[in-house]
């Protein structure tokens, strides 16, 4: 049976988009370079009893009736894939010194507490937090499908969110004069975006922070099993997830795209794949630069010229004997900086690979859920992230391999003094296990170029009207991944059924 859809990667984008064209009777094919399907979502396992999610922590929209759901409904897997809610009175607990700020669902609450820590300041922060719903209210009726009596319904929320589109996070806080301290307690959870207020796009930001506080979530059996799910739809649909297939080339006739060269990672044999329409889950920017850039249209190839976000460096570590709920860990995350300035503390670690007053976040994500299939009793997992350069560490890699070792060591060396000095006494007696990633570790297991964390980089000009899509200009070529719609989980999930829905005109409600 010839193949109708062979999509190169399974990235979330791609595991969606292939499960609902299996489930809806069309032959899927699905080509990954890597072991384990996922691509970020990846999960791995060490010493043969801990697993660690390569980057998921958190993602929103997964409530009944928002669009992971609607989504999952339409697999049939929302009674098998469910999720547990952070905590809605502090899902993100933002903490620097002298200062701690509990993010709550509620934005009233929010105000009560940005109030109580800058009483002089309250009436600036209200304001603040009220534009920043008016905005988010303006964004959701700027979504495509876009209904035009709804934006002149609401036309003072879409003027507002309008007007911010060439803005940064920086470029509001100052328009509205929040207190320093306040900005980088609203700022914190600055390793979502791997951006700092200066650079970082406010829709980005206040899609994000918005979104959290209508509801952020864990997977009940953790993202593991919400990758296999998928896996599994599409094998029972007579699809097939094939791993360690690298693609190494295109083929591309007549303008259109009709088969892909692998090789295989382990048999180091070619093979050749076929399918009626190919679907690119890999870096669009790298699968053009494989077609041949000049191949694709000036709009899309304007459109393909984003710069990568920035890499990121992460700790999966596990302790035991030590209950982390008994310090203030628990279902939430914890966003940690020693630095008043954040725009400061994130040049000091990404252009002086100075770690040495860190900025990160802390995620539990053992205790977000009962089941305990991811590392033995009288054990939890403990995760560090933060920000790294991708060329400061690839030359490290290259030129000195125990520099490199030494630095990702030092790194955690210096978040873990944080950690015992702020919030775990003698946590190093209770590690047993630590393993670090950094940018090259990324490159090498999620497959992004340059270690890119959340594909184009999410500043204004990208988050812009210029956006990438699923248009590729060739014909039976389709994007279909964070850089073609937008990252993080519930945005990838949409994307991968938002592509579903223009190629087979069959409807997932929204
Ligand atoms: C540090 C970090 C933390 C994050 N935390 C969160 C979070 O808490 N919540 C959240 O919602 N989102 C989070 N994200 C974002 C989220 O993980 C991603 O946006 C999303 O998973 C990307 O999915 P995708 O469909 O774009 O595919 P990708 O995950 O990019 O997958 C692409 C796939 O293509 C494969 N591939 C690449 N090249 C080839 C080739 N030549 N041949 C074959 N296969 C190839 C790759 O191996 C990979 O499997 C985080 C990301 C990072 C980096």
């Amino acid at each position: 049976m010839k193949t109708d859809y062979l999509i190169v990667g399974s990235g979330l984008s791609a595991l969606v988009f292939g499960s609902l064209m299996a489930k809806s009777g069309k032959k899927v094919q699905v080509l990954e370079a890597h072991e384990h399907p996922g691509g970020f979502g990846h999960t791995f396992t060490m010493a043969k009893k801990y697993k660690f999610n390569a980057q998921l922590h958190y993602v929103w929209d997964c409530g009944e009736g928002q669009t992971v759901n609607q989504v999952l409904k339409k697999l049939n897997l929302d009674k098998e894939v469910t999720f547990n809610q952070y905590d809605p009175d502090g899902f993100d607990r933002m903490r620097m010194p002298g200062y701690s700020l509990d993010i709550p669902s509620e934005s009233e609450e929010l105000i009560q507490r940005l109030s109580n820590l800058f009483p002089q300041d309250a009436d600036k922060l209200r304001k603040f937090v009220l534009e920043v719903q008016k905005t988010s209210e303006g964004l959701k009726k700027l979504t495509p499908p876009i209904i035009y009596q709804e934006i002149f319904k609401h036309f003072n929320q879409v003027s507002s969110a309008v007007m911010y589109l060439n803005s940064t996070l920086q470029d509001v806080f100052d328009k509205f004069n929040l207190p320093k301290e306040a900005q980088t307690l609203l700022a914190l959870q600055w390793p979502d975006f791997l951006l700092p207020p200066d650079q970082l796009s406010f829709y980005a930001w206040v899609i994000l922070f918005t979104r959290y506080q209508e509801g952020a979530f864990y997977p009940k059996q953790h993202f593991e099993d919400v990758i296999n799910s998928l896996v599994k739809v599409i094998e029972e649909n007579e699809g097939e997830v094939l791993l360690n297939q690298e693609v190494t080339n295109f083929t591309l006739r007549n303008k259109a795209v009709t088969a892909v060269t692998t090789i295989d990672r382990i048999t180091h044999q070619s093979r050749e794949f076929t399918g009626e329409t190919i679907i690119c889950n890999m870096d669009p920017q790298k699968a053009a630069h494989m077609i041949g850039a000049e191949n694709f249209s000036r709009t899309v190839r304007k459109k393909l010229n984003y710069e990568y976000s920035p890499s990121n460096y992460m700790a999966y570590c596990v302790v035991k004997d030590l209950d982390l709920r008994d310090y203030g860990f628990g279902k939430w995350n914890t966003f940690h900086t020693g630095h008043r300035d954040l725009n400061e503390a994130f040049y000091q670690m990404y252009e002086k690979h100075d770690f040495s007053n860190p900025s990160f976040a802390i995620t539990t994500p053992t205790l977000i859920t009962e089941d305990q299939r991811d590392c033995p009793e009288g054990c939890q997992i403990i995760e560090f992230l933060t920000v790294a350069n991708y060329d400061y560490f690839e030359k490290l890699k290259h030129s000195n391999e125990k520099k490199y070792r030494h630095k990702k060591e030092e790194i955690l060396d210096y978040i873990l003094d944080v950690v015992e000095k702020n919030y775990i006494p003698n946590f190093r007696k209770y590690l047993v296990f630590k393993i670090t990633g950094s940018p090259t570790t990324n490159e090498r297991y999620c497959w992004c170029p340059k270690g890119n964390s959340y594909g184009s980089n999410l500043t204004p000009r990208n988050m812009g009207i210029g956006r990438l899509n699923h248009k590729t200009s060739l014909n039976n070529f389709y994007f279909c991944n964070a850089s073609s719609g937008y990252p993080g989980f519930a945005p990838t999930v949409w994307t991968g059924a938002k592509l579903y829905q223009t190629l087979s005109g069959d409807s997932i409600s929204k």
